[in-house]
């Protein structure tokens, strides 16, 4: 865990060195920005130099990699490492387990010379879950620093919001991307659309490259420009596309809202050729041209609001497997219509 590893967000890192510098460091921050750029790994990075044995009183940003501390981090064991995410099959955070989490702030810390505290997800912490730490935020106990991760601003509650510095991150750059990427995917057709439709997301973008993600839009491009014959197996498809990210929700849902905002964004660089995010290569694949003839404004727009009904669905976590029925028996109908 260093900071070679992390790729981009460089105003940040010399942002948090300057904080570190002037020993200014505060109690709560909340990193902002897209899924899959690196805030968490920027975080725990963050912690690790936190608590690192070889830190003098202003800890420098950087952790030394061999000392006991280092080496439980990396282990992702630290017992003064307290972390905490949304539990999967919930859609909010359960103000029992915020209870849990705030009791652990209170032990000593047993290795480092400070506690830290890494939250997850805090774009679902509801009004009475973020009461339970509210206080805790304000006041921690003495050294202790929290760090919040969530994507959108608007999500995050003015009461957490007002006791957090937040640090918003940006979408990598397509160079940036290239640079953490493996020579052998560099290479691939699939990289380059994947780059485009993960809009700086190297999360979103490396799991689009590596599953039948691109043999599927072409799929349903191509049912949707009649190229193709309807058939029974595109649920079936879309639910196995969803496994291919892993074997659980948290895994297969992303993958899967990556493929509606993906699809939705070259439908409407269909109807609006000059659409800012161009599909670039993408859009020269022959059965994304052919669409471009025979797909109507109406279809186009019918297409876009049942995607965007589907991702809602997705992030309502009704179970994938309706949820893929629903949406291939629409994509059949818009097809047909
Ligand atoms: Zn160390």
């Amino acid at each position: 865990m260093n900071w070679q590893g992390i790729v981009g967000h460089e105003g940040q890192k010399r942002g948090m060195e300057r904080i570190l510098k002037k020993g200014r460091l505060g109690q709560a921050y909340l990193f902002t920005g897209p899924s899959g750029v690196g805030k968490k790994r920027f975080a725990k990075t963050l912690c690790a130099s936190l608590l690192c044995l070889k830190q003098g009183r202003t800890p420098e940003l950087g952790p030394c990699g061999d000392c006991e501390s280092c080496a439980l981090c990396e282990r992702d064991s630290h017992p003064d490492l307290l972390t905490v995410s949304k539990p999967e099959e919930k859609s909010e955070f359960p103000v029992k387990l915020m209870n849990e989490f705030r009791l652990l702030f209170y032990l000593k810390p047993m290795v480092s010379s400070r506690k830290v505290a890494l939250l997850d997800d805090a774009d679902f912490l509801n009004q009475e879950s973020a009461n339970s730490f509210l206080k805790t935020l304000e006041e921690p106990p003495p050294g202790m620093v929290l760090f919040l991760i969530g994507e959108r601003t608007e999500k995050q509650l003015q009461t957490v919001l007002s006791r957090c510095q937040q640090i918003p991150f940006s979408p990598l750059s397509p160079t940036e991307m290239d640079r953490v990427i493996d020579d052998e995917v560099l290479k691939k057709p699939e990289w380059k659309w994947a780059k485009w439709a993960s809009v700086g997301s190297i999360g979103s973008a490396k799991a689009m490259a590596n599953s039948p993600f691109w043999a599927i839009m072409e799929r349903v491009l191509r049912l949707l420009g009649r190229q193709s014959k309807i058939d029974a197996t595109l649920a079936d498809d879309l639910v196995k596309l969803a496994e291919s990210a892993g074997d659980t929700g948290a895994f297969q849902r992303p993958l899967i809202l990556d493929f509606l905002r993906a699809l939705s964004r070259i439908v409407s660089h269909l109807m609006v050729p000059n659409h800012s995010g161009d599909p670039g290569e993408y859009s020269h694949q022959p059965f994304v041209n052919d669409l471009k003839h025979s797909f109507s404004r109406n279809k186009i727009l019918r297409l876009l609001e049942t995607l965007g009904n589907s991702g809602e669905q997705v992030e309502r976590f009704i179970p994938l497997a309706l949820g893929m029925a629903w949406l291939a028996e629409e994509i059949h109908q818009i097809a047909e219509a």
